[in-house]
């Protein structure tokens, strides 16, 4: 198929216009021509785009480099040809000069279709060029990363719109300047000025990556994480005629990276630094303290009846409250400090310039203080303290492990004094805690060994001087220590949660022996069981009862749960639901030690309490503290009115007894009655003692400690 052309030709002879347009059919154009031989003919046909012009040289009318100025006036690129009889060499060059593409004798038109071929593909190499040009200059301003294109002297030749924005200087401003003027980079740690990179670039003629670590220094000061890299530019012949440098903004990147890496060192809900930094910090401070022979101190905090916050507020709460404490202490140290936390409710400071233990002292008192005044939470006010407890390097450990361990046993042991105090770790300390450990390991053999037992004590009625009940208390034989009282292993079984099996084996066992006693037709009315915060607590406790019960056949009227105020104040509602299950079946419910914990007598209603009993430490208070004991007559005149059992704990002597039949208490139990004894002797008890009239009291004494 014919190429289609458009033509103008500039010719006042209609027969050489028609001699060039055969020739040019010839060469195979369809040809779209017009012919003009005047300036005003030739400025009309310009307003159309021609592919070519051809043009005689010597016109009557015009001359053909008049023609041509006006075409380069109007269309700098389309391609002109001279076709000329009389043109001489000189002309021609000169025309070519002034912008023409060729010229072709009229003598010798067979160049002619050579000649406008070759035009037409150098216009089409041309748009082609420009094209791409135009799309790179499109790709390079699209990109995010800026892009600089240097000549070999290290002068700017190129910016991106990304370099542009990145560097402050615009391509126009920049090229011809220095790199090192528009692209200032230094080491983000050293904060040297970093090679040229353009050299370092063209001087091993390949491409290199900078160093990551980088900052670009904007053109108004502002700093900018960056990452490069740098290649030679090349000639046609393999020359380095300059470099390309790519610039990457690694601001978001290396945040990131940031971000990632104090997360990993920190915790989530109060961004303390964690367990893990900790451990590299006091790393640090015994690298230091070793090598100039100083000491340093760490403190481990376990804040008192956190748990009982979370329980019945709630974790939102709860965390709130963690994170307020956190800045407590945050606000208490000193920035050399280190504060973390170390999960739940615990805390460890470490004080590497403190090496006296005074000071740690006063730290410990500050925080203490601190940490007590009230947290305004969520509408509550929240009153929680904090036990602490201190190791100093390298009297207490010699590696962190160790620091923490022998603080975190100080710490138990400021609670075990009462909370909201301090102690600073001791060797004894240690012996315990590692008795504490082989105890709890023992305790785990203990019931597979039949190692526990139960003793009953009898609760005695005062008017009638009938027994009125029974109370299990569990012992524990220990195969090398002999026999172990409760308040040796109960605590224990309660933190490694021993307790649940213990417990249910004890509840087992006491109403096993119950109905015993009952099918033998002993008068027993009631046999108590106590129970721990962490079994009532367990979801499985309700049914664990039902099912025992069930088991042993034992009529529930007969048994009495014994629970701590502090059961009954924490998630109300879930208890306030299991008392009532318990309840409705006929199980009896008692409060132990009662004025020992919160005492709060809307609770005592709320859970239809059966019995009270009073802590012994009131009774105590009989005789050594008798203006201090009017905490029993209250508690005996409030029974009353509530109409519960009231039982007075710990009847020793004569003179407690006559105390409380003056104040009419109804029941009481003490070594004064009986000490707790095994089975067979508290069911002769039973036995003699309920068929038998006074002098009751006087052979219980002496069945009990007999
Ligand atoms: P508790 O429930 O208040 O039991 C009364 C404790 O006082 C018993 O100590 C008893 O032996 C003692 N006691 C009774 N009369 C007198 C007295 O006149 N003077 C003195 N000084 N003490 C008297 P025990 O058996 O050592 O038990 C201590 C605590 O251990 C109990 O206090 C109870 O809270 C807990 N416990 C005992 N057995 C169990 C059990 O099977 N399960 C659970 N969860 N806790 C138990
Ligand atoms: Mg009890
Ligand atoms: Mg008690």
């Amino acid at each position: 198929m014919a190429e289609s052309l458009r033509l103008l030709i500039i010719e006042d002879s209609e027969d050489d216009a028609a001699l060039v347009l055969r020739h040019l059919r010839q060469g195979g154009y369809h040809i779209d021509s017009e012919r003009v031989d005047s300036a005003g003919g030739l400025a009309q046909a310009l307003n159309r785009k021609w592919d070519i012009i051809i043009s005689d040289h010597s016109m009557p009318l015009f001359s053909g480099k008049e023609a041509l100025k006006m075409v380069r006036m109007l269309d700098p690129e389309v391609p002109f040809i001279f076709v000329s009889g009389t043109m001489g060499e000189d002309t021609a060059t000169e025309a070519m000069r002034v912008g023409a593409q060729d010229y072709v004798m009229k003598t010798s038109l067979k160049r002619l279709v050579p000649a406008v071929q070759r035009e037409l593909r150098e216009v089409e190499n041309r748009s082609r060029l420009k094209e791409q040009v135009q799309s790179d200059q499109i790709i390079l301003n699209s990109i995010g990363d800026a892009v600089l294109s240097t000549d070999i002297s290290g002068n700017v030749t190129y910016l991106n719109l990304a370099a542009e924005t990145m560097t402050g200087w615009s391509c126009k401003e920049a090229a011809g300047r220095p790199m090192t003027e528009v692209f200032r980079i230094l080491d983000a740690t050293t904060r040297a000025a970093s090679p040229n990179p353009p050299q370092t670039a063209v001087t091993p003629n390949q491409t290199v990556h900078l160093r990551s670590n980088s900052i670009l220094i904007r053109r108004d000061g502002v700093e900018i994480p960056i990452e490069d890299s740098v290649s030679p530019l090349h000639d046609r012949r393999g020359r380095v005629t300059g470099a390309v440098t790519v610039v990457r903004d690694v601001t978001a990147a290396r945040a990131m990276a940031l971000q990632i890496a104090h997360s990993a060192l920190h915790d989530v809900l109060t961004g303390l630094p964690n367990r893990m930094l900790l451990n590299d910090r006091v790393n640090q401070a015994i690298a230091l303290a070793s090598r100039h022979m100083t000491k340093f101190c760490v403190l481990f905090l376990d804040l008192d009846g956190f748990k009982h916050i979370n329980d019945s507020l709630g974790h939102p709460i709860g965390d709130k409250l963690l994170q307020s404490i956190a800045k407590r202490l945050v606000d208490c140290v000193r920035t050399s400090d280190t504060i973390s936390r170390q999960g739940g409710d615990e805390f460890v400071v470490l004080l590497p310039d403190v090496d006296q233990p005074h000071e740690a002292a006063t730290m410990a008192r500050r925080i203490l203080e601190a940490v007590a005044v009230d947290h305004p939470i969520g509408g509550h006010n929240l009153h929680v303290t904090t036990s602490i407890g201190l190791s100093i390097y390298p009297d207490d450990g010699l590696n962190a492990e160790t620091l923490i361990k022998n603080s975190d046993i100080a710490m138990y042991q400021a609670k075990e004094n009462g909370r909201q105090t301090y102690e600073f770790f001791t060797p004894a300390m240690n012996a315990r805690a590692v008795e504490r450990q082989s105890i709890e390991e023992s305790l785990r053999d203990a019931l597979g060994r039949r190692e526990l037992t139960l003793h009953y004590q009898p609760k005695v009625n005062l008017k009638s001087g009938e027994i009125a009940g029974a109370e299990a208390l569990v012992r524990w034989t220990h195969p090398i220590r002999g026999q172990l009282s409760p308040a040796q292993f109960i605590p224990i079984a309660e933190d490694c949660g021993l307790i649940l099996p213990i417990g249910r084996w004890v509840l087992h066992e006491a109403c096993k022996q119950a109905r015993i006693w009952v099918d033998a037709g002993l008068p027993l009315t009631t046999m108590a069981v106590n129970i721990s915060a962490r079994e009532f607590r367990d979801e499985h406790f309700l049914e664990g009862v039902i099912a025992i019960l069930e088991e042993t056949g034992l009529d529930p009227k007969y048994l009495e749960l014994e629970l701590t105020e502090s059961v009954l104040m924490k998630r109300v509602e879930h208890t306030e639901s299991i008392l009532k299950s318990l309840r409705a079946r006929g199980v009896r419910i008692a409060i132990d030690d009662f004025g020992t914990g919160y005492s709060s007598l809307s609770y005592l209603t709320k859970f239809s309490i059966d019995t009270i009993k009073i802590d012994q430490s009131f009774i105590r208070k009989i005789t050594s503290a008798p203006n201090e004991a009017s905490i029993v007559p209250a508690v005996l005149s409030m029974g009353r009115s509530l109409k519960m059992r009231v039982i007075a704990e710990g009847v020793e002597t004569q003179e407690e007894l006559s105390f409380l039949l003056a104040h009419e208490c109804e029941e009481a139990q003490g070594y004064y009655f009986s000490r707790p004894v095994l089975p067979h002797v508290f069911a002769r008890l039973l036995e003699y003692v309920n068929s038998w009239r006074p002098p009751i009291r006087q052979r219980l004494v002496e069945s009990g400690r007999g």
